[in-house]
């Protein structure tokens, strides 16, 4: 496959990097990624998904745009106050770049609904807003041999992962958090605050992330760092990493068959 002048042109920043090159962008602009959350995580992710050309996006999420959202939720204005966040985040992608598949899943997802969201996707980006979505996200993408962005942020922290436990030895994103997060009761966003600029720092560290996983085996880019967590602290600067071990009881490990 080869890309057409008009889209070379829109990449040339891409393909002049040797780390990403024409081979890069091509992969790319074949790539399917399914974003679990549309709010502030996925609405800068899903800016830099977009503008790097990823060819396909499924954009899912149960909510509507509120307010209190506008303070880091970026692709979202006044006006859109009241819609879904996956529509409005669809139209956006669409006056943005035409020739990017796009499509809005407005619903929750979890348990066996996640099957069908998935199918085709080369990658999951996660930036949503509880843990039994996230665990359920992880479990759904352990079984079907997807890898997985996970991305969090409160205050001023944030985190940002890339799971792969479908693989010999590599974790997921439960073998990190275990099981005691399955119930819906534990979601401080709304309570406990966040900057709005930490939503834009670690949704645009996720992208990043994302194309490392995509590129793998196409450019030098593409080292995927399976199981490498990325804390980032803003309120005073650093990053800190750590590695996330398999945990051999894991429960969406073992069910796919993916313990050594
Ligand atoms: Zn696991």
């Amino acid at each position: 496959m080869t890309l057409a002048p008009d889209r070379l042109e829109r990449f040339a920043r891409h393909i002049v990097l040797p780390e990403v090159g024409g081979a890069g962008q091509v992969a790319l602009s074949t790539a399917h990624v399914v974003l679990i959350g549309c709010g502030g995580i996925g609405s800068p992710a899903l800016q830099y998904l977009a503008a790097a050309g990823i060819g396909e996006l499924t954009l899912v999420d149960d909510d509507r745009i509120d307010a209190s959202n506008l303070q880091r939720q970026t692709i979202f204005a006044e006006a859109d106050i009241g819609r879904p966040k996956a529509e409005v985040a669809a139209q956006w992608v669409e006056r943005f770049d035409r020739s990017l598949k796009v499509r809005a899943h407005v619903g929750r997802v979890g348990g066996d609904n996640l099957a069908p969201v998935l199918e085709g996707a080369h990658l999951v980006l996660d930036g949503c807003d509880n843990f039994a979505t996230r665990l359920a996200v992880s479990d759904a993408c352990v079984a079907a041999g997807v890898p997985l962005t996970s991305a969090a942020i409160g205050r001023f922290q944030g985190q940002v992962a890339n799971f792969a436990g479908h693989l010999p030895g590599e974790s997921c994103y439960r073998c990190f958090v275990g099981d005691a997060f399955d119930a819906e009761d534990c979601d401080s966003c709304a309570a406990d605050g966040v900057l709005g600029a930490m939503a834009g720092m670690v949704g645009a560290f996720a992208a990043m992330q994302a194309i490392r996983v995509l590129l793998e085996g196409r450019a030098t880019l593409g080292d995927p760092q399976w199981g490498k967590l990325h804390l980032v602290e803003g309120f005073v600067p650093s990053l800190r990493t750590m590695r996330i071990a398999k945990d051999p009881a894991c429960k969406g490990c073992l069910k796919a068959g993916a313990v050594d």
